[in-house]
């Protein structure tokens, strides 16, 4: 079987490792678990290595895992595509959503966040690869869509997310990071205090780690393959 704990281990010490490299502060890049297709066996062992965050991209498979470990100080983020149907379990179940491109979404998501809970943390998901990806707001799009959320009261916007589309060598792999970056400081020069770069995966996480990710979302390194 995979053994998580090693994988875990070693992914930390990889982001350590990529922190000091690229002068970023110690402990300033987080680590959220893709536990997305792996069952609530895999999500527990790597619990009790002491991962606390864990990333989801479809409701049904993701609400086994949160049934089965209630109770144990887990945080659920949603990564995947949001449907409006799907709005109100991920208002209740979830403490994070990474993956907002809509207005309609961050207003029902508000709505029906239950008010005995704390605003849910959320993230913009930024189109930074142009005509060849379909998720994602443009760029240019970013500001009114983060004006809007930060209006809505069960919402708090912490940053934003991109998904590029994959590159082979480093130096393509950092462009897509720099400009979700620059969109960031951006918005924190007109007012907004946005502390969150939601990027990099297995694959890209070195590019991420240098163009100033806060949060890494790894789940090959971890799980192993889906
Ligand atoms: C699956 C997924 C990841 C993790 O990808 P790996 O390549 O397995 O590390 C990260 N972010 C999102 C949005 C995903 O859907």
């Amino acid at each position: 079987m995979h053994d998580v704990v090693t994988a875990l281990t070693s992914v930390r010490a990889r982001i350590g490792e990529l922190e000091r490299r690229y002068r970023r502060e110690p402990g300033s890049v987080g680590l959220l678990a893709v536990s997305k297709t792996k069952p609530p066996a895999a999500v527990r062992a790597a619990i009790a290595a002491g991962q606390q965050a864990f990333g989801e991209n479809h409701l049904q498979d993701a609400m086994t895992k949160v049934e089965a470990l209630a109770g144990q100080g887990v945080s659920w983020h949603f990564i995947g595509a949001v449907q409006s149907n799907k709005t109100r379990p991920i208002a209740t179940h979830f403490d994070w959503v990474h993956s907002i491109e809509r207005e309609k979404i961050a207003s029902r998501l508000s709505a029906q966040r239950p008010t005995d809970q704390r605003p849910l943390d959320v993230c913009i998901e930024v189109n930074v690869s142009g005509e060849e990806s379909k998720s994602g707001v443009q760029p240019a799009e970013v500001e009114t869509l983060a004006r809007l959320i930060c209006e809505l009261p069960a919402l708090r916007l912490r940053g934003l997310m991109a998904i590029p589309r994959p590159a082979a060598d480093f130096e393509s792999q950092r462009i897509p990071f720099r400009l979700l970056r620059e969109i960031l400081d951006d918005l924190n020069s007109k007012g907004l205090e946005l502390d969150t770069l939601s990027m990099g995966m297995t694959g890209d996480l070195e590019a991420a780690i240098a163009e100033g990710a806060t949060m890494v979302r790894v789940g090959t390194a971890i799980f192993g393959p889906r």
